[in-house]
């Protein structure tokens, strides 16, 4: 991903091309539940509906049931909800893990985990460690903004991959589907952390509304879970994002057309850099220098549904030489 070096600044800036390379982007559902657990449909009419919808691959993420088990229809990441707590005084705090493998993992097809209880995070640690088995397999914190997981948890927490920006399920129900101001402050304290939108449709009314675009070199679990490891991949609600790269210490991005292309750089002075017609026309490109007092850049594309396209985060410790 990272080529030749340009400069930016007087500094030296490696080139950087997640999307690039033998691939194609594929677009996935990682986050959803079957009457195996609280959602409303089958396995059969929940597959069915994101074939209908078109996309390339699913994951079937029930609360405290292991799905690993293959479709002819799409490709099936394997997967489940973990559901814990952890005390914070007399108070329990929600937290749900949601588990993405693709074949490696330590649980069988079907089964069945408690309700996890922790009195402190290194129980929940402990869970963490056993699935993600050194990183092979892939935990994102679901909906934070709904748990109201206390940030100094998942600051505590190590070896989580992503965390939800997006839940459509939670937004339809309650408003409240974005969890952004979370995600800057644990990529602002150093945490390596990246963004996913995800349907976790219970209702037949949830599907599609927040969806995954991974840039892969096929689709197989194992091709899109590497690019899912990897940050190959883009979360959105609705627009696209065709280029997003580093070329000569410039950070360009593409969309489809947007009212706003905001960049967010992690520098404490520099509020989030908005890119945008005066004149109210659509903007389909933005370009922003990279900066030695960035920590990171990330863009959000968002378009005049007010839906938005989340690229992952390039960290500026990964463009220096
Ligand atoms: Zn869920």
């Amino acid at each position: 991903m990272y080529e030749k070096k340009g400069q930016s600044g007087g500094q030296e800036v490696k080139d950087f091309h997640p999307f690039s390379g033998e691939g194609q982007f594929y677009r996935g559902a990682l986050h959803t539940h079957t009457l195996r657990s609280d959602g409303a449909l089958s396995v059969e009419e929940t597959i069915a509906a994101y074939v209908a919808a078109g996309y390339d691959f699913m994951a079937i993420t029930d609360h405290q049931r292991y799905w690993r088990k293959s479709s002819p229809d799409i490709t099936i990441l394997n997967g489940m909800e973990m559901n814990g707590t952890i005390r914070h005084g007399e108070a329990k705090v929600w937290h749900h893990l949601l588990c993405i493998g693709a074949g490696e993992e330590p649980y069988r097809h079907e089964q069945e985990f408690p309700m996890g209880d922790f009195d402190d995070i290194a129980l929940a640690q402990a869970q963490v460690d056993a699935f993600t088995d050194g990183g092979k397999n892939l935990i994102a914190i679901a909906y934070p903004e709904w748990t109201q997981m206390a940030l100094d948890d998942y600051e505590a927490l190590e070896g989580f991959w992503a965390i939800e920006v997006f839940n459509n399920g939670i937004f339809l129900d309650k408003e409240i589907g974005y969890t952004l101001g979370p995600w800057d402050a644990l990529l602002k304290s150093g945490k390596r952390v990246y963004g996913i939108a995800s349907d976790d449709a219970h209702q037949s009314d949830q599907f599609d509304g927040g969806w995954m675009m991974v840039w892969a070199a096929d689709n197989s679990p194992r091709a899109l879970t590497d690019a899912l490891r990897e940050g190959r991949f883009y979360a959105t609600t609705g627009p696209s994002i065709e280029s997003f790269y580093v070329k000569d210490g410039v950070l360009v991005v593409r969309s489809s057309p947007c009212r706003r292309i905001v960049c967010y750089t992690g520098d404490a002075e520099i509020p989030p850099i908005a890119t945008y017609n005066v004149s109210g026309a659509p903007v389909y490109e933005a370009s922003y220098p990279v900066k030695a007092s960035y920590r990171y850049m990330r863009v959000q594309c968002v378009d005049e549904d007010y839906q938005m396209a989340f690229s992952q985060p390039i960290w500026l410790e990964d463009l220096a030489d």
